[in-house]
């Protein structure tokens, strides 16, 4: 059962608006978000209790860390 969830958010590394589309995919307890505009993808682990928010803040996250990575060097 893969589910396209109609929620959008604001892409990370383009800045588009409305751009990014989460979808989780509850048999195989994969969550991911694309971006439609620049088709950067972001994916994690998913379970039941699992919201578009969740991926998404996950992966903004994911692009602090790897900033302050860069930041860092
Ligand atoms: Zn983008």
């Amino acid at each position: 059962m893969s589910v396209m969830l109609d929620v959008e958010f604001t892409c990370p590394f383009c800045g588009h608006p409305e751009a990014v589309a989460c979808r989780i995919d509850l048999k195989d307890r994969i969550a991911e978000a694309s971006c439609r505009t620049c088709s950067e993808t972001y994916f994690t682990s998913a379970n039941a209790l699992t919201e578009p928010v969740d991926i998404y803040s996950e992966w903004i996250d994911a692009c602090e860390l790897a900033n302050e990575g860069v930041l860092d060097r």
